[in-house]
């Protein structure tokens, strides 16, 4: 077991945690990312920096690992698929076909009889007109959107005459929900029914951009429990093998939905590094090494903070105290709206 090779596909803050946790397991890592610069070829034993199309390269990449798993979902299905056929991708190639849609996804989760946003496909501009009564709404490109990048919100339907939509594009209209939380579960799933649940953990997001995380969410426990069962519903439905996180929205009326799927491990999951027994990234490399389930232990109670942008600066001089826990993603470039850090600071 201790001899599997494990390659990432993708280099930023969460492919480097990803080889932390390796390293911790004794496995090796081979990153793969289209960023010269990508700050996880830093904690990898090898990187290789290419196109994610590059059918060569990619066969390189292939030739050196075990066992394939990507950071982030907008890899092209169809590379996943070709590296699937010679060493296997968990989560499965099928599992980033439909969370890489956000058409594709919402339908897949209502199909499991889950709720979310009421929302409608948008092709071209008359198709707006034609679905007023989904507005107030945000508009969200179909593929490749992240914190808040491709989203338009809609107040009125006289908010499009001084937006440039390229309408080239698919999009998704999305009715806007009267935000009293949100929250994300986040699951390592090991095989049918094999799940590790981690706390819910409470977000408050600043500019779409997540910005504050912490356990225990002070949430009701009945639509915490329904939110846990909806998260494995959704896992054992994929058949995912790894980590997963499920976006959720609570509105005024405490009204449950799913927000959004990741396929992988998520930003809000950072705490679990401090606060568990077993981080989000470790049992992410346990469950795609087929090692398995340890019993997961809570040890603190934890509250995140995201870096954006120019704060770094400051924070990279501040003196951290021991319940206190910095981590610098190295992003080359300070970046205005991009994650540059996080702070966890634990409750002992
Ligand atoms: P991303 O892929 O950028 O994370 P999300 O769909 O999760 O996209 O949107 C980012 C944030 O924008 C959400 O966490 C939420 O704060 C806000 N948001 C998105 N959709 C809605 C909605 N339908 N109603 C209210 N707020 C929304
Ligand atoms: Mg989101």
């Amino acid at each position: 077991m201790s001899e599997q090779t494990i390659g990432i596909l993708g280099g930023g803050q969460l492919g480097s945690l990803l080889c932390l946790s390796a390293k911790k397991l004794n496995l090796k890592t081979v990153i793969y990312c289209n960023d010269i610069d990508a700050p996880a070829q830093n904690y990898a034993n090898q990187f290789i920096c290419g196109d994610y199309k590059d059918k060569i390269k990619i066969q390189e990449f292939i030739s050196k690992v075990d066992v394939v798993t990507y950071e982030f979902e907008n890899i092209p299905f169809e590379t996943l698929d070709l590296i699937n056929q010679f060493k296997q991708v968990k989560p499965k190639p099928t599992v980033n076909k439909i969370v890489q849609h956000r058409l594709y996804e919402k339908d897949f989760v209502n199909k499991c009889n889950i709720s979310t946003t009421r929302y409608v496909s948008i092709k071209e501009r008359s198709d707006l007109n034609a679905n007023v009564k989904l507005i107030p709404g945000i508009l969200k490109t179909c593929r490749l959107g992240y914190d808040g990048k491709g989203q338009f919100k809609l107040n009125n339907i006289s908010d499009l005459e001084n937006l440039n939509i390229d309408f080239s594009q698919e999009y998704i209209l999305e009715k806007m929900i009267n935000l009293k939380k949100e929250f994300s579960i986040i699951l390592t799933r090991f095989g049918h029914s094999i799940h590790s649940v981690y706390d819910p953990i409470e977000n408050e997001h600043e500019d779409q951009i997540l910005k504050f995380s912490k356990i225990p969410a002070d949430i009701d426990e009945k639509i915490l429990t329904k939110a846990k069962d909806w998260a494995s519903i959704i896992a054992d439905d994929l058949d995912y093998i790894g980590t997963i996180c499920i976006e959720y929205f609570i509105d005024k009326n405490d009204n449950l939905y799913v927000n959004e799927i990741a396929p992988r491990v998520h930003n809000s999951g950072h705490l679990t590094i401090n606060a568990f027994n077993i981080s989000q990234f470790e049992n992410h490399i346990r469950a795609i090494c087929g090692l398995e389930k340890q019993e997961l232990i809570k040890i603190f109670n934890a509250k995140m903070i995201n870096i954006i942008g120019e704060e770094i600066v400051s924070y990279r001089l501040k003196q951290y105290s021991d319940n206190e826990y910095f981590f610098d993603y190295g992003k080359k470039e300070i970046k205005a709206k991009r994650k540059m850090g996080h702070l966890t600071v634990v409750e002992k």
